[in-house]
């Protein structure tokens, strides 16, 4: 008897699991829309040119491959918090861990809640990205949810999401926001709505738990804080999760960063020593290259610059897919109005396609839409949008 021959077949992930298939299909004209990354004209990621600046003069000046600290490097935690937080918040009111990317810092923070905030909940929205409920489960916390999306699936449903969080969680449970760009439906508070969230969240009592992988992919960097800001203008203390993957363009590097806000110097360095606690038993420390280049090009202005003007030409060019699709939708002659979709913010919308719709055109066209009928407005292609504007308005007829 063999101890692991009774070890099922783990479902395997429904986004990368259509990637593969992506890849395997033989079809010349092909689109995926299904895995969240930037794709520019050519179809490719590109790496930014801030980024390979960057990596030349690292090449040259790098004198060592020994481990960071628990907490990362101090130059890229001080660039990643002026990001998030601008001057509002003192340096000594945060406690920053340099994390393998977003979902690491999902991670640590799930961990830091469960361990140190115990026993409580967290209440994520609905829908969410699918990976949310599988970090929170994997740290132990119990998982709950809240109204998000209206029933047309192309607005927010904000007077159920107030109720929610007024009625269902008490007072220390935690509640996950998307900062921006909400994934998967790209849908988003205005400035008025985070106001009355953050004061909901507040006179509740509850942990905000800020989710912000997208920042500088919606209207800019300092537009796409608002969530955060506001929130922390009403409330000492949260914790914001923070990726360079899509603004960077650094996905394969992991580097993100977990930061626990708090009303004290001395809450924040406690707060702090339990942030590395559980990094240390779970990675040790993180990965430097990412990190580094991130510090490289933050404490360059001329650098900087170019990563600004980087990531506008990224946002603008999703933008603009937005429209382009819209109007080709329209141009087909096809019944659906899918100009919710310029009002959304990021990378992804939810099509209203069906799951059956979603397979045909899978089957029958080569796209590569989730199941949900999101797609990832950042794979679409100006050179192949009339066909895939036809190939939408074939299933839809
Ligand atoms: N949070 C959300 C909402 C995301 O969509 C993603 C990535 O797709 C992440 C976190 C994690 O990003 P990373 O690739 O940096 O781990």
């Amino acid at each position: 008897m063999h101890r692991f021959d009774s070890i099922s077949v783990a479902p395997p992930d429904a986004i990368l699991g259509l990637t593969e298939a992506f890849k395997a299909d033989e079809r010349e004209t092909k689109m995926n829309l299904s895995v969240g990354v930037y794709q520019d004209a050519s179809g490719t990621t590109p790496v930014l040119r801030c980024v390979k600046e960057a990596e030349k003069r690292l090449l040259d000046t790098e004198s060592t491959k020994g481990y960071l600290s628990i907490d990362g490097l101090p130059d890229y935690r001080e660039a990643a918090c002026q990001l998030i937080f601008a001057d509002q918040i003192a340096a000594e009111r945060v406690a920053a861990v340099q994390t393998p990317g977003g979902t690491g810092a999902l991670r640590v923070a799930a961990e830091f809640l469960a361990t140190q905030c115990g026993p409580l909940r967290i209440f994520l929205p609905t829908p969410t990205w699918a990976n949310h409920n599988a970090i929170m489960a994997a740290a132990g916390l119990p998982v709950e949810t809240y109204s998000y999306l209206a029933s047309d699936k192309k607005t927010l449903d904000f007077d159920a999401l107030i109720e929610d969080l007024k009625t269902k969680p008490k007072a220390g449970d935690a509640v996950l926001l998307h900062a921006c760009c909400h994934n998967p439906t790209g849908v988003d508070p205005t400035p008025e709505q985070w106001e009355q969230i953050a004061s909901v969240v507040s006179e509740k009592k509850l942990i905000p738990l800020l989710d912000f992988a997208y920042q500088g992919f919606g209207e800019g960097l300092d537009e796409d804080a608002i969530g955060v800001r506001t929130i922390l203008r009403q409330m000492d203390e949260a914790i914001v999760c923070s990726s360079f993957s899509k603004n960077f363009g650094l996905y394969s590097e992991r580097v993100g960063t977990a930061c626990l806000v708090s009303g004290s110097a001395e809450t924040t360095k406690a707060a702090l020593s339990q942030l590395k606690r559980v990094v240390r038993a779970n990675y040790s420390n993180p990965p430097r290259h990412g990190g580094a280049i991130v510090a490289t090009v933050l404490a360059d202005e001329g650098l900087t610059q170019m990563w600004h003007e980087e990531l506008a030409e990224m946002r603008t060019r999703i933008a603009s897919l937005r429209k382009q699709f819209v109007d080709g939708m329209a141009a087909t002659g096809v019944d659906q109005d899918f100009s919710f979709l310029l009002d959304q913010k990021g990378m992804f919308s939810f099509s209203g396609l069906s799951p059956m719709q979603v397979d045909q055109l899978r089957s029958e066209h080569g796209v590569y839409l989730v199941g949900s009928g999101r797609i990832n407005v950042a794979g679409m292609n100006e050179s192949k949008m009339e066909w895939l504007c036809n190939a939408v308005a074939a299933v839809l007829r």
